[in-house]
């Protein structure tokens, strides 16, 4: 047998590749972590979950700050943000955490972590930093990168993205951000909560295209109220660097309209991370969307895996994550595992927070699956009202068999609400249950229990559950009102 030097190489220290290294190693294989940068913890931690996750916090406190009047509070007199110090607290968080995934940490768990940019010279070695190295296994773990859009006038113009946009010198005072997608709306709003002018150009006319209209058409409305000045159905034709201010055109409909602003933030999506790795010359497939992979994760070569954004499929650090142990599943415990993104939440960051699990109307409707949806306010929720929270609602959709098949949640804290629709959908759980568990009040986490309730009341209040409880009981029927 090909004697190798580890029993597993992990291309990329991110989500994907951290998992895989701190499981692989205390199970006892020999592991290899190769990353490109000068330090682990990827996009999420440097430049994606972590600083915007930490920058919208600032902006929410920012505007509860300059809101305090709904809150019985006197008005505060506010200066504008200095965004050096914002970006400092940024880099303290990151730096906190960073802690967790040191080349010390992977080290002590047993994994050793090489940096430099990896090319593999053939299906079992790469070459790094002129020295080659061999494992009997590889995971290409290698993540993605904004996608620059071929607009005329933009490798001329400057530009930011999500690499650049949270250690700004300054706060802009205006910007343009061209994509109307999580990242794009995410940071439209954290950024007009601190006081810069901004504009959204998106292509499609929904913004959140993978999410319901009805739950992002009450986003659009918060954003707008906010100040946030939006154009659908646009398509950016070309950008001009002004100098101070940069111009960026677009047509909508038959009108051409250009709009200047200090920054443009382009958020067009994600580009997979699999160049120079040379993957041609070793019969790895993938294309413009990521690597082709079988339920298992295997590349068309059987010991080459793939984990996280280079899957194409869903680009979250969770779903790095939950590709990470399948992988460790069939690459070093031999136990063999699919994968199924039945039930993978996503949750998009606005304030109010949209969160979904399973299957939505738009997604219902494309695979031709008929459904009944049962909603429940936030309105109707009285820790939601003395929070000072009124907008947003929990969508749920029952299968034919009257099973949730997808839950929607838009309002405060949805993502932690979603943790309860994640137990009960995973373990099959059934809504009698959640609608007669007590939960504590007064709870956001009651709108879970509501909106089960509100399809069940039409079970057991049906009339003809009251006709035979009538015959039964002699019940006398209404004592007020027709
Ligand atoms: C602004 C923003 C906000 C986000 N917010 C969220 C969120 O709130 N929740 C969420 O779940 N997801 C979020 N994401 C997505 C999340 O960051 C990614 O899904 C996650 O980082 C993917 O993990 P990964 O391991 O595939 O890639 P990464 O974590 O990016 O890791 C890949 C690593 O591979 C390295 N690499 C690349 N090529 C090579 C090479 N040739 N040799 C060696 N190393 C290489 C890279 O330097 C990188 O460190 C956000 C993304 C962005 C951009």
């Amino acid at each position: 047998m090909a004697q190798h030097d580890y029993d597993i190489g992990i291309i990329g220290g991110g989500a994907a590749g951290l998992t895989i290294a701190a499981g692989a190693a205390q199970a006892g294989a020999k592991a290899l972590v190769v990353e490109k940068e000068d330090r682990l913890g990827g996009d999420c931690l440097h430049f994606g979950c972590v600083p915007s996750k930490t920058l919208i916090r600032t902006a929410q406190v920012y505007h509860l700050m300059k809101n305090a009047g709904r809150f019985g509070l006197p008005a505060t007199d506010l200066q504008r943000p200095d965004f050096r110090k914002i970006s400092a607290r940024i880099q303290s968080v990151i730096g906190t955490i960073q802690k967790h995934d040191s080349e010390e940490r992977f080290c002590s768990l047993g994994a050793k972590v090489e940096f430099g940019q990896a090319t593999f010279v053939d299906d079992h070695s790469i070459s790094l930093n002129d020295k080659n190295h061999s494992a009997k296994n590889w995971v290409i773990a290698s993540g993605s990168s904004a996608a620059i859009p071929p607009i005329e006038g933009l490798k001329e113009t400057p530009y930011i993205t999500n690499r650049e946009v949270f250690s700004l010198e300054k706060l802009p005072a205006s910007m343009v951000i061209i994509g109307g997608g999580p990242i794009g709306i995410e940071l439209a709003q954290a950024f007009a909560r601190l006081g810069t002018r901004v504009t959204v150009v998106e292509f499609l006319p929904q913004i959140l295209n993978a999410d319901d209209s009805d739950m992002t058409d009450m986003i659009l409305g918060v954003l707008k109220s906010e100040g946030v000045e939006f154009y659908l159905n646009s398509a950016v034709q070309s950008t001009r660097n002004l100098g101070n201010e940069k111009e960026v055109t677009f047509k909508k409909g038959e009108v051409i309209r250009s709009i200047r602003a200090e920054t443009i933030l382009v958020a067009t999506g994600r580009k997979v991370s699999l160049d120079g790795l040379g993957l041609e010359g070793i019969g790895v497939t993938f294309d413009r969307k990521g690597l082709k992979l079988d339920e298992k994760l295997r590349t068309t070569q059987s010991h080459i895996y793939g984990a996280g954004d280079v899957t194409g499929v869903y680009q979250f650090t969770h779903a790095a994550g939950y590709e990470g142990g399948v992988v460790l599943s069939n690459a070093i415990f031999h136990f063999p595992r699919k994968v199924n993104y039945t039930f993978l939440p996503w949750v998009t960051y606005t304030d109010p927070e949209l969160a979904c699990i399973g299957l939505n109307e738009k997604t219902a409707k494309a695979k031709g699956i008929s459904y009944t949806v049962w909603t429940e306010a936030f309105e109707n929720n009285d820790r939601s009202l003395a929070e000072g929270e009124r907008i947003g609602k929990i969508k749920m959709l029952l299968d034919e068999k009257e099973k949730p098949m997808g839950v929607q949640i838009l309002g405060p804290h949805a993502g932690d609400l979603m943790s309860e629709w994640v137990a009960i959908m995973n373990g099959n759980v059934k809504l009698s249950t959640i609608a007669s568990a007590v939960h504590p009040y007064p709870t956001l986490g009651e709108i879970n229990k509501r909106v089960a309730g509100n399809f069940l009341a039409t079970k057991i209040f049906s009339d003809r559950v009251k006709k035979t409880l009538r015959l039964f009981f002699n019940l006398k029927g209404r004592a007020c009102g027709e």
